[in-house]
């Protein structure tokens, strides 16, 4: 049985800068849609520790992937909670820009948290963007609006600026910093107050006198903004017979069109505005419906398929998560697309061609767990033990094998060397690496042949700390691990071709494999591409699978500086074959040579990341923090001025930021900081290249 029909469903995230107050935002959240327990004491600052503290003892899950929770818009007064909420847990750290990307993956619409008196911050534009990638609509909420420097406007301006000009206030707060005591919501044209110990009592008032006219303006600058963009509503704007109920319409159509983007507003910490805001959520997010169908291509046809979002239609679902709970074991967080997926079913994971059982179904609530017998189309549910399963992997109806549209996940930028500080560890670190690895996509575990070394590689030095850390904290594994190393690539600059042969033809059975392969240059980004143009039979079907598969270990192994190869395409076109002594093996050397023989050809360079950046340090220090940034190689783009602190925009290669964190500090009297997230792979400079390549000949010898 559904909970709530399709309509009634919102998968939503919230999504902020560090600090913005998405935690506090959440917890409100989870607290009057129904939570049976109180608020813990409301002291300044450490309010919502405290009550973090507390809750954390009590089991709140609001770090589970997905928390379900029941809403009904207050001004409907009703006392049945008619729509189900879930909330996606989204990271707020820069360094996992991947958990983030997956997460909008599977919601259907955000939140977007902002400080009020900071407005937009860098980190909130890149999250935005992100936003945008996905298409996901989404509505504002400016936080914080208790605090001292605290603006509305202000930070309403910002967003315009900044982020979009389609923002539109669909409230007006009443005081300002630590008066700020009421909001005025421009639609039903009351002033709602939040009484109680918790403001859990919403009182509702008539606008003062003293701020009618304001608020009245600000409506009509909100109604001829919507009017302009719903054809609908300006039919009914000019002819002025519309009600509350057409307003919010219009504007949920608008925000479902990308047209529109509501702003909310009011103070979590002190509980005004989150119950308004949770109305909003109701009113303008979408429901699984609004998506429409989702594109997948189907496992053996290739075909592609557009699947209709109902129960009716075969399950189709992805996994977005996993999350180790100490509880139950590991959860496999997963988004039910279409149809229905059930207990004691037997589905089919279509990224691995693997059948497995579904095992309990539980479905998390802000201070419980429970076990459901089945998920429908939309919802969003773990399933305990699932095995086999990576973030990211599809999961079908056998019979319809579709795989859905994989996440788009960045590639790990940074590795270093890790090995268990006993050997007896060995084994047990393998394991918990691989655990590490099915959880996250961007953290990848690799083994050197010849060093016999394991590399773990990942989004950036904090990324890696965390892992370490929790091989510690889990899994009970003690790591020595060596300096960080940037991930370095090779690439080629133009077009070759080559011969590779392996021939051996005395006593026994020989071995004959013989290609002819073309390398060219791929798009940044593009990888590899691997095409077949042999023509004729000249090298029978079977073997080419075993040409790329040696193509591609070349490509891993690097030629220039052991560094793997990559956006290039290789052409096979031409060789020969024998028809006792070829074999997948022979034609496996051959494709090897020929390509390590190609890219020697094809002008090899050395390809580096590069960060993007942004600086924030006050004034005094602006000399300083650039003068040390570009001595880094960096590229300044921008410079921002906000109040006294300077903000700057650039683009500077990984290998040059080790320790970063560190420097900043010193230099601005530890008041400086940064924000840095990959940005795209770029030439290293000539003189550089030949030092590295120097130095990792020496290393090997
Ligand atoms: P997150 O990093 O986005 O999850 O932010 P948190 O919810 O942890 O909040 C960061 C800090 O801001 C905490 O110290 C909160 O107590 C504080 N905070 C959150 N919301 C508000 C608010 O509405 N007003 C004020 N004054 N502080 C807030």
């Amino acid at each position: 049985m559904r909970i709530v029909p399709l309509e009634k469903l919102r998968n939503i995230g919230i999504i902020a800068h560090i600090d913005a107050g998405k935690t506090t935002v959440t917890e409100r959240i989870l607290y009057y849609t129904g939570l049976k327990h109180k608020i813990g004491e409301v002291h300044e600052g450490e309010a919502t520790m405290d009550w973090m503290v507390q809750e954390k003892e009590r089991g709140i899950t609001i770090t589970a992937a997905s928390t379900t929770c029941f809403w009904s818009q207050t001004y409907k007064q009703s006392k049945e909670k008619e729509f189900q909420i879930n909330i996606i847990d989204t990271p707020g750290h820069i360094d996992f820009t991947a958990e983030v990307e997956r997460s909008l993956r599977v919601l259907d619409g955000a939140v977007v948290v902002f400080d009020g008196v900071a407005g937009v911050e860098p980190q909130s534009e890149t999250v935005w963007r992100q936003a945008d990638k996905y298409r996901v609509p989404r509505i504002c909420f400016i936080n914080k609006l208790d605090r001292l420097g605290a603006d509305f406007d202000f930070a309403l301006s910002t967003i315009w600026k900044k982020l979009t000009d389609k923002a539109i206030a669909l409230q007006m707060p009443v005081g300002k910093e630590s008066d700020f005591w009421a909001i005025i919501d421009l639609i039903q044209m009351k002033m709602f107050s939040f009484e109680g110990k918790y403001g859990e009592e919403i009182k509702v008032h008539e606008i003062p006198q003293d701020l009618f006219q304001e608020a009245q303006e600000k409506r009509q600058f909100l109604l001829e903004k919507v009017a302009e963009n719903d054809e609908i509503f300006m039919e009914k704007f000019f002819s002025e017979s519309f009600n509350e109920q057409d307003i919010r319409e219009a504007i949920r159509r608008q925000t479902l069109n990308y047209n529109l983007v509501p702003v909310f507003l009011g103070s979590a910490l002190k509980n005004k505005g989150i119950q308004l805001l949770l109305d909003g959520i109701v009113d303008y997010l979408p429901s699984p419906l609004d998506l429409g169908t989702i594109k997948g291509e189907h496992l053996k046809t290739k075909e592609k398929i557009e699947i209709k979002l109902n129960d009716e239609e075969p399950l189709t679902a992805l996994v977005f998560k996993i999350m180790v709970d100490p509880y139950v074991g590991t959860l496999s967080y997963i988004r039910i697309y279409s149809g229905i997926l059930k207990r004691g079913q037997t589905v089919l994971n279509v990224s691995k061609n693997e059948e497995i059982r579904i095992g309990r179904i539980v479905r998390m609530h802000a201070n419980f767990k429970e076990e459901v017998e089945e998920l429908h189309s939309g919802d969003i549910g773990a399933v305990v033990g699932l095995k086999n399963s990576s973030t990211g992997d599809t999961l079908s109806d056998p019979k319809f094998p579709i795989l859905l549209e994989k996440i788009q996940f960045a590639e790990p930028v940074i590795s270093m060397k890790i090995e268990p500080k006993t050997k007896a560890d060995q084994e047990k670190l393998g394991l918990a690496l691989n655990a590490l690895v099915n959880e996250d996509p961007t953290f990848r575990v690799t083994h050197n042949q010849e060093t016999m070394e394991t590399i773990i590689s990942g989004m950036g030095e904090l990324h890696l700390e965390i892992k370490v850390d929790r091989l510690k904290r889990e899994f009970g594994i003690d790591v020595n691990v060596g300096k960080p190393q940037v991930a370095y690539r090779e690439t080629i600059t133009k077009t070759a071709e080559a011969e590779g042969k392996y021939i051996r033809q005395s006593g026994g059975r020989g071995q004959y494999g013989h290609v002819w392969l073309r390398v060219e240059p791929l798009e940044r980004g593009k990888h590899f591409e691997f095409v077949n143009a042999i023509k004729g039979g000249i090298i029978p079907d079977e073997f080419i699978p075993a040409i790329e598969k040696g193509v591609r270990e070349a490509m891993e192994k690097g030629v220039l500086a052991g560094f793997p190869i990559s956006d290039i395409r290789v052409t096979v076109f031409d060789g020969s074959f024998h028809e006792v002594d070829s074999s997948d093996f022979a034609f496996r050397i051959a494709g090897a040579i020929a390509l390590q023989e190609a890219v020697k050809k094809a002008g090899l360079v050395m390809l580096e990341p590069i960060m993007k950046i942004f600086i924030y340090t006050p004034d005094e220090y602006l000399g300083d923090v650039t003068g040390d940034f570009l001595s880094r190689r960096g590229k300044i783009e921008n410079i921002e001025t906000r109040e006294s602190i300077k903000i700057i925009e650039g683009l500077v290669p990984l290998a040059e930021m080790f320790g970063y964190a560190t420097r900043i500090r010193s230099i601005t009297q530890g008041r400086g900081f940064y924000n840095m997230e990959f940005s795209h792979y770029d030439f290293v400079p000539q003189n550089i290249q030949n030092a590295l390549i120097e130095e990792r000949v020496a290393a090997r010898k």
